[in-house]
Formats: structure tokens, C-alpha cells, sequence
């Protein structure tokens, strides 16, 4: 059966945070998600307020997963961060090689997921479900498709338990791509990462960097629709929900939407689906 979870980022604001707190969480809650995953900047840029965030939805009884990198944090920091969220009952990490902030520049490094990965089961053992990233039309800065999916499975390998992917509009990129991880010998589950498409403007350039292609007759499509927000709101549920249909019709293991901190369209994609 395909599960449902939920990805926030953790809200600068204290408005932001009581917001998503006390309102989108009941709201999707109610939704039956397998988790919630909240976001974490690389270089430890959001580990107080990803803390925090989770810290609170443990406390509503909600079954978190913290997402995770070591950024330029030395051993000993994300060991005691490790030891924290299983202190406050955390079974489940997003573990990620993550990118600088901006303005970060040199000061910086990247530590490859499957590294982190492999940190934390000497850490921690079998403690963690632990989930890593998947790119089924290639990470931008892979240097080729191959070697994109070699590392993947070495995040696997080296202890994960299944993977998300980034987001993606062409269901056939998503297909091909179970087909090829099969083919080098994974066969952890790969959840499908579901981006509702909330402001096309920002969504538009987020894809331009991450390596997700929006296909051009959605481009058109909202283009035409110029300024009439409601039409452009209507499509983009229509469009994302026959995407979940065939990807739940074809067997997809799991739908991981990234709510944007956002009830809706989450909530009426999630209720037009047959699950
Ligand atoms: P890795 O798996 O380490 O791969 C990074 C790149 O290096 C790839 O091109 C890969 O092919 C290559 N590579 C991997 N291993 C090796 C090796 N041994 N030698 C040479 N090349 C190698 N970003 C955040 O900052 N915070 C988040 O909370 C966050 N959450 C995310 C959640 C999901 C589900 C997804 C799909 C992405 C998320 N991201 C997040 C974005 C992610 O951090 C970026 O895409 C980042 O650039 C790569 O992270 P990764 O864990 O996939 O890296």
C-alpha cells in the first residue's frame, strides 16, 4: 500500500511557527500521513529552528523525520544532534549531502549523503529509518546519469532504507528511473517527491537550479492564464493530481509532498486521489 507524508520547512517567524503548528499540522494531520519531514540548512544554517520545530511535533505524539547533513559541522556536533532526536523519540532521518547557503562560499564544505549516512549507523545502529535523496532526471551537478544513480545506490548500500525523490512533472522520468535503479541491483523503496504547484513564479526558478523540468505545455498553460490566479490555481491541482493517480495506479511506493508550510493545494490533491 503507497503511504503519504509531508515536508515543511522550519518558519523564520514566531507567527510562521504557530501558524504551522497549531493550523496546517491539525489540518494535515488529519490527512493520515506516515510522517512529517522538516528541512534542514546545510552548514547547520537552520539546526535551532529545525530543532525546534520537530521538538514540538514530537510532543503533538507526530512521527518526525529531521532532515539531516553535516554541512560544516565537525563529528562530535551532529553525533550530539543524533543523540538529541533520539532522546526525544525520533525513528526516522532524511540523510543529505544538502548545498551551501548562499553566502557560505569557501567557508563551507559538503559531505557526500552516503558518508552521512554510514556516520550514523556506527553512531546509532538499526535506531533510524533513514531516507536519502534521489534525482530521476539526474542531480544538476552529477556528472552523469550513471554515475548519479552508482551513487545512489552507494547511499543505499552503506545503510539507508529507501529514498525520496526530487520532484518531478514527467512521470516517465520516474519510471525509467525505477527501471534503471532495478537494473543495477536496488530494490529499496523510491517515493515519489510531489511539488503542488502553489507560485509558479518562484517554483519556475527553484527548477531552473534543482535540475526539475516543468514541461513546456504547463509553462504555456499558466502563461495563458496570465493574472487569473483561480485558473491557474485550478490547473495546477488538476495537473498534480492525475500525476499522483498514475504514479498510485502504477504502484509508486509513497507520495512525499513538499507542502510549502502550506494546508492547501496538499489537502485537495491528497482528497482527489483514490487512496
Ligand atoms: P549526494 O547524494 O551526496 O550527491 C550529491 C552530488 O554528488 C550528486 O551529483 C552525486 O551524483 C554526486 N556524488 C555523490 N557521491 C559522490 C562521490 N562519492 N564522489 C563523487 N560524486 C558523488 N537540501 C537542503 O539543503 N536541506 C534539506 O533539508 C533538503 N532536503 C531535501 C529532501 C529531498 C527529498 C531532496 C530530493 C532534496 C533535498 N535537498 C535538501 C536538496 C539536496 O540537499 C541537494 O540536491 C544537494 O545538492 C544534494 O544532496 P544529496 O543528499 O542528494 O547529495
Amino acid at each position: 500500500m503507497s503511504t503519504i507524508s509531508f515536508e515543511y520547512f522550519p518558519p523564520k517567524t514566531a507567527e510562521g511557527r504557530a501558524a504551522l503548528l497549531e493550523k496546517t499540522t491539525p489540518a494535515l494531520q488529519a490527512l493520515d500521513p506516515a510522517f512529517f519531514s522538516v528541512t534542514y540548512g546545510a552548514g547547520g544554517s537552520t539546526r535551532d529552528s529545525t530543532l525546534g520545530i520537530v521538538e514540538a511535533l514530537c510532543a503533538q505524539g507526530i512521527d518526525v523525520a529531521p532532515h539531516l547533513s553535516f554541512g560544516a559541522d565537525d563529528r562530535d556536533t551532529i553525533a550530539a544532534l543524533l543523540q538529541r532526536y533520539r532522546d526525544m523519540g525520533v525513528r526516522r532521518l532524511v540523510a543529505l549531502r544538502g548545498d551551501l547557503p548562499s553566502g557560505m562560499g569557501s567557508a563551507g564544505q559538503l559531505v557526500y549523503a552516503s558518508e552521512l549516512v554510514a556516520f550514523v549507523r556506527e553512531q546509532t545502529g538499526a535506531h533510524f529509518h533513514i531516507e536519502v535523496a534521489a534525482y530521476p532526471e539526474i542531480h544538476p551537478q552529477a556528472d552523469s546519469y550513471d554515475s548519479d544513480l552508482k551513487f545512489l545506490k552507494r547511499k543505499l548500500d552503506a545503510g539507508a532504507d529507501s529514498a525520496i525523490t526530487q520532484y518531478f512533472y514527467n512521470v516517465e522520468s520516474y519510471f525509467y528511473f525505477l527501471d534503471q535503479c532495478a537494473a543495477i541491483g536496488i530494490d529499496k523503496p523510491i517515493v515519489a517527491g510531489i511539488m503542488p504547484i502553489t507560485n509558479f513564479t518562484n517554483l519556475a526558478r527553484f527548477s531552473r537550479n534543482c535540475g526539475a523540468e516543468i514541461p513546456r505545455w504547463i509553462c504555456q498553460r499558466i502563461e495563458g492564464y496570465g493574472d487569473d490566479q483561480e485558473s491557474i490555481r485550478q490547473f495546477g491541482i488538476e495537473v498534480v493530481t492525475q500525476l499522483c493517480q498514475t504514479l498510485l495506479d502504477s504502484g509508486a511506493p509513497g507520495l512525499h509532498f513538499y507542502t510549502m508550510n502550506q494546508i492547501e493545494p496538499t489537502r485537495q490533491i491528497r482528497n482527489n486521489l483514490g487512496l
